[in-house]
């Protein structure tokens, strides 16, 4: 019987991705949204912190294996900002578009050599919910903040994050490219094979 496993996040741009990388995996993958969860408390200082956090609400809640992923942008003219605040960086009532708004005010007038950043990913997998040993893959991608947005795919900060091995902004690649090279693409391809040998 194929397992089913929980995939914790209400996010829809990180729920597309995951559901392409998740194809074929061999699991059934069910997102929290089908179980109507609440949306657990990110009150963790740290990606580790928060993803054992989500993934623990889900088991908690159905009973089931999760997975969760906590991300986040860290730009190095910020001292590493917004981090995990990623996704309230413009306040509790954010979204993409003020996230980017505010990305870019914060950086106007920053050269283009100092606006480098990266994306960081998380991933825990956790069996059950009092599992004392989740599994844990980090990712990471590193990109250069323009100076306005670019492209129409993607999610969060991608038409503002600049991939310089592709010569393009993360929201102009196409889907399976960016899940190839991306902070989540890498950590999930290393938890689908620790998952594997566990
Ligand atoms: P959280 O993991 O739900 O706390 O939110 C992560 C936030 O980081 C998202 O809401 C986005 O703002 C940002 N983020 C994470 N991964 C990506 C990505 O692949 N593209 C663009 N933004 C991302």
């Amino acid at each position: 019987m194929t397992q089913k496993i929980v995939l914790a996040s209400g996010n829809a741009g990180k729920l597309r991705e995951f559901q392409q990388l998740l194809s074929g995996c061999g699991f059934e993958v069910v997102p929290q949204s089908d179980f109507n969860l609440s949306n657990a408390d990110e009150t963790g200082t740290t990606f580790v912190e928060n993803a054992i956090i989500k993934a623990r609400h889900a088991c908690q809640q159905t009973g089931l294996p999760a997975i969760a992923d906590d991300s986040g942008i860290e730009v190095d003219a910020l001292n590493g900002r917004p981090g995990v605040y990623s996704a309230r960086y413009a306040g509790e009532n954010a979204n993409d578009e003020t996230n980017n708004q505010k990305l870019l005010q914060e950086l106007a007038g920053v050269p283009t050599e100092k606006r480098t950043a990266r994306y960081h990913a998380v991933l825990a997998y956790m069996r059950h919910a009092d599992d004392p040993t989740p599994i844990l893959c980090h990712g990471t991608w590193e990109g250069i903040i323009l100076t306005e947005p670019r492209g129409a795919g993607g999610f969060g900060y991608d038409p503002l994050f600049f991939v310089p091995t592709h010569n393009c902004a993360s929201a102009e690649l196409d889907k399976a490219e960016k899940n190839r090279i991306s902070h989540r693409g890498k950590a999930m391809q290393e938890l689908l094979q620790k998952i594997a040998q566990a």
